[in-house]
């Protein structure tokens, strides 16, 4: 015997039996998006190394250490992309889609980072973004958070918590990064491994430190938020000022950075208290930069990213994860000559109820064997076919879950009666 093959260590299977949350995130997203005008942008998931390096920046933990980069053929660099932004940005600049200057727009798939696995946390994960682009005023960072907003609401996560900040412009950013280099080369002792070196490479960075032992140096670091410049300041409580009358609650948080480079101004979380350490679920910002970095006419742009794999461990967790999709009726198929009778009846029943969900009995079996199955399948009725029956050009109905004698029917009835059983509708 060969030995099996263990998957990729940080990778993970969705399962049919998990499915359900998946697909209900997914519904739930499209139908969202639609109600905001946002369209879908499908990108791919490679793209030249470069793109990632000029765009999240060298100094951040994803292009020092979380890349899947490669020599492809010896010839080009290619990474799987970490993120969507950057990609986005990219197609949107190739496609030229900014020559009417705004665009809204939303994508889902896998990204892939070589992190260290643990529960919330893979190398290859799945997101669902949303991006806007030509969109100077707070009123589109209002709007993306509504959205994001909405999604958790709609899918009945309650134990999420916003919290907003802003980075202000390029220039008060550099100033701020200055005086943070200060105060964290005042305490350069207490300061760990990973911190040491963002003090020269990112020092916006240490704020983001995940160790406990930081937490105390990070609380009394200078805070941004206080030396904002008057137009940040502006755009920055205009934003504050439309979350409150949408009613969405919010909390000011002056250390909140993000890993990306990019932002500018706005930037904001959705942190939840149900999933451990792995405790941001969507987060995203400004980057009016970032367009114009990456070769394309200068264009503000705003966006987010929500975990999904993060999003479906909440609805497990909140006991919201749909049901798992069963068939409603098992085609019990017994007897010569009911194989091809009953693949003719099962499409005609398909042709007449787009919607039926109907599960074939395939690979024979006796009568006991098939309704052991039938009842497995967690279907509602069997229709039980056999030579008899085929002979005579009917079919039985037994109803599985109910209280109901069994009764027969013939080909010509059977689509309207399995209607009214089931409350189907015509497509
Ligand atoms: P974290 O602080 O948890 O590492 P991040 O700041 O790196 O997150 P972003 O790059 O902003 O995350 O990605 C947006 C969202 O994507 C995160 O909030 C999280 O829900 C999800 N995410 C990021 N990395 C992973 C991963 N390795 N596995 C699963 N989900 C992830
Ligand atoms: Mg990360």
């Amino acid at each position: 015997m060969s030995r099996i093959i263990e998957p990729l260590r940080g990778v993970h299977d969705v399962l049919p039996a998990q499915i359900a949350a998946w697909q209900l995130l997914e519904r739930v997203a499209r139908e969202v998006f639609a109600g905001y005008g946002y369209e879908e942008f499908r990108v791919p998931v490679i793209e030249h190394t470069q793109l990632f390096k000029r765009s999240i920046g060298d100094f951040t933990d994803i292009v020092e250490k979380e890349m899947f980069s490669f020599l492809d053929q010896g010839e080009d660099h290619i990474t799987l992309r970490p993120e969507a932004t950057a990609g986005i940005v990219r197609a949107v600049i190739s496609n030229g889609m900014l020559r009417e200057g705004r665009l809204r727009v939303w994508c889902m798939g896998p990204m892939f980072r070589r992190e260290r696995p643990q529960a919330g946390r893979f190398r290859q994960f799945h997101q669902i973004d949303a991006e806007a682009f030509g969109f100077a005023g707070p009123d589109v960072d209002a709007e993306m958070i509504l959205l994001s907003a909405r999604l958790l609401r709609r899918l009945g996560l309650t134990r999420t918590r916003l919290l907003v900040n802003s980075l202000g412009t390029p220039e008060s950013r550099t100033a701020y990064r200055e005086r943070l280099v200060e105060y964290f080369s005042a305490h350069q002792a207490a300061l760990d491994e990973d911190s040491k070196r963002r003090l020269t490479g990112n020092p916006l960075r240490i704020l983001d430190s995940k160790n406990p032992a930081m937490q105390r140096i990070v609380a009394d670091a200078p805070r941004l938020l206080e030396s904002l410049d008057p137009e940040s300041r502006s755009h920055f409580d205009s934003l504050c000022a439309h979350l409150r009358s949408a009613g969405i609650e919010y909390h000011v948080e002056p250390h909140l950075v993000r890993g990306l480079d990019y932002y500018t101004r706005t930037v904001f979380e959705w942190t939840t208290d149900a999933l451990g350490s792995q405790s941001t679920v969507c987060a995203g910002g400004r980057y009016d930069g970032l367009v114009s970095q990456l070769g394309g006419a200068a264009t503000p742009g705003i966006g987010w990213a929500m975990g999904q794999e993060r999003i479906v461990m909440l609805l497990e967790k909140q006991a919201l994860a749909a049901q798992r999709q069963q068939p409603q009726v098992y085609l019990v198929l017994a007897g010569e000559s009911t194989e091809i009778a009953g693949f003719k009846l099962a499409e005609q029943l398909r042709d007449a109820w787009p919607d039926l969900a109907l599960q074939i009995n395939l690979g024979g079996g006796s009568f006991k064997t098939q309704f052991r199955r039938a009842d497995k399948s967690g279907a509602q009725f069997a229709l039980v076919l056999g030579d008899d029956e085929a002979a005579r050009g009917v079919v039985g109905v037994k109803a599985l879950r109910r209280e109901m004698a069994q009764e027969e029917c013939s080909f010509t009835q059977i689509s309207e009666r399995l209607g009214v059983l089931l409350g189907l509708r015509g497509g």
